[in-house]
């Protein structure tokens, strides 16, 4: 039986590197996509669920403006919950632009997280078939 200088057990070490190194470099760009959309995460404190609604209130007596037609603008943040249950709050104008925000940064938390969990099924595949 010829060895070569390595020897037959080195051999094997070194194919076992080459495969995983193999391996490593397959899933080298869905880590890489993984880590890159971790890091594109928003704020998980600034977040809100719902949607921003714009209403008008009416008042049935005693107010001028109403008795005009018009109204009074306000802006209602509207949650569903299961079972079709919904709460409201009004807000005032100020916080409109932050419950905006908080709004976004609660749809890129959530579609973001959704596309980290479908890149770690494909890495549960690959895993599994190598
Ligand atoms: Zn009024």
């Amino acid at each position: 039986m010829k060895f070569n200088r390595l020897g037959p057990s080195r051999r094997i070490d070194e194919n076992v590197v080459f495969v995983l190194s193999f391996i490593r470099m397959k899933h080298q760009p869905i880590s890489g996509a993984r880590a890159k959309l971790a890091a594109s995460l928003p704020s998980t404190t600034e977040i809100l669920r719902g949607s921003l609604l714009h209403r008008h209130i009416r008042h049935r007596s005693g107010c001028t403006v109403c008795a005009d037609g018009g109204g009074h603008p306000v802006w209602v943040l509207t949650v569903t919950y299961p079972g079709g249950r919904t709460k409201q709050i009004s807000l005032s104008s100020q916080q409109k632009p932050m419950v905006q925000r908080w709004l976004r940064n609660y749809r890129k938390l959530k579609d973001t997280l959704e596309r980290i969990c479908e890149l770690n099924q494909q890495l549960l595949r690959e895993e599994r078939n190598a």
